[in-house]
């Protein structure tokens, strides 16, 4: 079998081989190439240890150089060059606690996660695929090199990477493989919250990101996102719905584009809804409250994940207006205002996505009502419509040169005046603007 490997690749092969070394492409770049599909980075594994590396590279990077990796230069482009490794006994299901360089191809392969990710590559031996990798990537099936519980014991990752390789590949995971997670999936409370995220935003921007109803049936949400298993388990007895709140989520994350912000907000959207669940004398389900309660839960869900603050306040905000639903031109203006101009094409997306996972019930004129919003959203473009504080024409320094003093009734002032003109932004021209804000200063000197 030949496959296509870049030229800096063959070329790094090439130098390590001329020195009497084995070298070889790995992993995740040979599982792409043969699945047709563009490699994030190429990985290759070598005989050579790190020193030997690095002797013969001119640019070299100590990337890791405990664990056998050295980072190559090659035209301005970084390649991760492992020695052959064994991993050593894992201490917390974490971290190997050392790990030894071996002369074996195979035993490198051996300490790999599943089988796709377990064949080398290069052009004097073919591809090497002692795992029968190449056949599960026909069939499509995620499977442990090895026993699966002596897998998932050495690093408990590897269960939520499992469910990752489904969701981006659209696999399915093999019996045993599941049978084993199941049983380990407590054991992933082990692993870092940052590893965690990781492999939870791959699944999200993924293709399937329905996958995460794997996550659920094998008990691996239950432990670093009980919120989803409860959402998941709570019904929506109403004519909007025709889901629980969890499968719901699935069908509006599968509506929005892979990015991580938006897949976030779908993910987190409706997860206030249990909380604040009510059913009334008709048996008719009410969730009165829940876009707080959401917002609420989804800062602590995120921060408890270590995301960044960025993302927290966007993500929470979103969530906190994804159910506002203002109809006259005035009170859109204030939706836009108050999550932000600039996120109103995520808020348009989110809504739709949102209404393609309720039932049909009244779905072309809760369409439309969205249809509406983006016309809004055009208008205030072209319009250059004022819809932050600092679009005013008058700032504070402008208010204390007509006479107001320094000091927080400038605010008072400031916040009158964007009021007003959320509500006409005709009032934001220099000469009615002054006029209203003599007005709204009276009181103040
Ligand atoms: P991608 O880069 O698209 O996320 P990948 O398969 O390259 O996918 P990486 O995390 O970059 O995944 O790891 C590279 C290779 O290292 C994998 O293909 C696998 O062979 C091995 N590997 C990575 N993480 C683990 C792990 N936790 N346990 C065992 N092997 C692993
Ligand atoms: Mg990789």
């Amino acid at each position: 079998m030949k496959m296509t490997v870049p030229e800096n690749v063959k070329n790094i092969i090439e130098v390590l081989e001329a020195h009497g070394f084995e070298a070889y492409a790995v992993g995740g770049c040979v599982r792409d190439t043969l699945l047709l599909r563009v490699p994030g980075d190429w990985d290759i594994t070598t005989s050579a240890k790190p020193e030997e590396v690095k002797a013969l590279f001119s640019h070299t990077i100590d990337t890791g150089i405990e664990h056998g990796t050295v980072t190559v230069m090659m035209n301005h482009v970084g390649y991760e060059v492992t020695t052959y490794r064994i991993d050593g006994e894992y201490e917390d299901a974490r971290h190997p606690k050392e790990v030894t360089f071996t002369a074996n191809l195979v035993e490198d392969l051996k300490r790999r996660d599943f089988t796709i990710n377990a064949m080398a590559y290069n052009e004097r031996s073919g591809l090497v695929d002692e795992f029968d990798g190449l056949e599960d990537l026909e069939k499509g099936i995620i499977r442990c090199v090895g026993d699966p519980m002596e897998r998932f014991s050495e690093d408990a990752l590897r269960m939520l990477r499992a469910v990752r390789f489904a969701a981006q590949l659209g696999f399915s995971i093999e019996e045993n493989t599941k049978a084993a997670i199941r049983t380990l999936a407590p054991t992933i409370a082990k692993v870092s919250v940052e590893r965690i995220a990781v492999e939870l935003v791959k699944i999200l921007t993924s293709n399937h990101p329905e996958e995460l109803r794997t996550a659920y049936e094998l008990g691996l949400t239950k432990i670093f996102m009980p919120e989803f298993d409860v959402a998941m388990e709570t019904q929506q007895v109403n004519i909007h719905h025709m889901y629980t709140v969890g499968e719901h989520t699935l069908v509006a994350l599968q509506n929005v584009q892979p990015e991580k912000d938006i897949r976030l907000v779908m993910l987190l959207h409706d997860l206030g809804k249990p909380l604040v669940k009510t059913t009334d004398e008709e048996g008719q389900d009410h969730f009165r409250g829940h876009t707080q309660a959401g917002a609420d839960m989804a800062k602590s869900i995120l921060r408890r994940l270590k995301f960044d603050n960025a993302t927290i306040d966007l993500v929470s905000k979103m969530v906190k207006h994804h159910d506002d639903r203002p109809e006259k031109p005035n009170s859109v203006r204030r939706m836009f205002s108050a999550i932000g101009f600039e996120n109103v094409p995520m808020l348009l997306e989110m809504k739709r996505a949102d209404l393609l996972g309720q039932s049909t019930y009244q779905r072309d004129s809760k369409m439309a009502l969205v249809d509406y919003y983006e016309d809004q959203y055009n208008e205030c473009l072209k319009n250059q419509t004022c819809l932050t504080k600092k679009d005013l024409v008058l700032n504070g320094s402008d208010l204390i040169a007509m006479g107001m003093k320094q000091g927080k009734d400038i605010g008072v002032v400031i916040d009158l005046l964007f009021e007003a003109v959320l509500d006409d932004p005709e009032l934001n021209q220099k000469e009615k603007l002054t006029e209203l804000a003599h007005k709204f200063m009276t009181p103040f000197i």
